[in-house]
C-alpha cells in the first residue's frame, strides 16, 4: 500500500477535503497540484491562466502532476486534469484513481458558499450551475474512464474517507 492515490473530480467535489483527511489517516503526504503550482511558480491558477492561457496552464498542470507523484502520497488534482489524455494515462499507470462524484447542483452550492472557489476563473462566464452542468457533461466520461473507483461525494467526508480506506484494504488483500 505504498502507491500514489489520485483524487479526481470537479471543483467542489471534495478532492482537497477528502484527500487531506485520507492522507492524515494513512500517514501519507498530501499535495494539491494547484497549491504546488502556487508555491513553485508563485502564480495562482487565475494568474497562470491570465498570463499563459488555459493551454499554458494545462501544460504546467501536467508537469506538476508528474513532479508530485511519489509513494505514500495523496494527490488532489485540478478539476480539469483529466482533460489531457497524457494525465489520464499517467494517473492510471502510477496509482489508484478515486473519482469523487457529485451533481452539478451540489457542486454549485458548495462553490457558492466558498469565497476562495468563487474567485477562481470562470471557464465559460455562465451562471455557476449551468457551468457545472456543462463541465460534468464534457468530463463525466473522462472521470469515469480514469477512475479505479467512483465514490458518492455527497456522503459525509468521514464516510467517504472510510470508503476509500476499505478500498485500500481490499486492494491489499487481492
Ligand atoms: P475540491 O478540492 O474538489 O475543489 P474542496 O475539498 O475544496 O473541493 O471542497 C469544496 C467545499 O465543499 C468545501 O467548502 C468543503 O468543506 C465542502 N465539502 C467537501 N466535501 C464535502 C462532503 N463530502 N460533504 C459536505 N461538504 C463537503
Ligand atoms: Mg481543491
Amino acid at each position: 500500500m505504498t502507491q500514489t492515490i489520485f483524487m479526481v473530480g470537479a471543483r467542489g467535489a471534495g478532492k482537497t477535503t477528502i484527500g487531506k483527511a485520507l492522507a492524515q489517516v494513512l500517514g501519507y503526504r498530501f499535495i494539491d497540484t494547484d497549491l504546488f503550482m502556487l508555491q513553485t511558480l508563485h502564480m495562482s491558477v487565475a494568474e497562470i491562466v491570465a498570463r499563459e492561457g488555459w493551454d499554458g496552464f494545462r501544460l504546467r498542470e501536467s508537469m506538476a502532476l508528474q513532479t508530485v507523484t511519489a509513494p505514500k502520497t495523496v494527490v488532489a488534482t485540478g478539476g480539469g486534469a483529466v482533460l489531457a489524455h497524457e494525465n489520464r494515462i499517467f494517473m492510471r499507470n502510477h496509482g489508484l484513481v478515486i473519482y469523487l462524484r457529485a451533481s452539478a447542483n451540489v457542486l454549485a452550492e458548495r462553490l457558492a458558499e466558498d469565497p476562495e472557489d468563487a474567485q477562481r476563473p470562470s471557464l465559460t462566464g455562465k451562471p455557476i450551475v449551468e457551468e457545472m452542468l456543462d463541465i460534468l457533461a464534457s468530463r463525466e466520461a473522462l472521470y469515469q474512464e480514469v477512475a479505479d473507483h467512483v465514490l458518492d461525494a455527497t456522503q459525509p467526508p468521514e464516510d467517504v474517507v472510510e470508503h476509500i480506506l476499505q478500498i485500500l484494504t481490499d486492494e491489499t488483500v487481492k
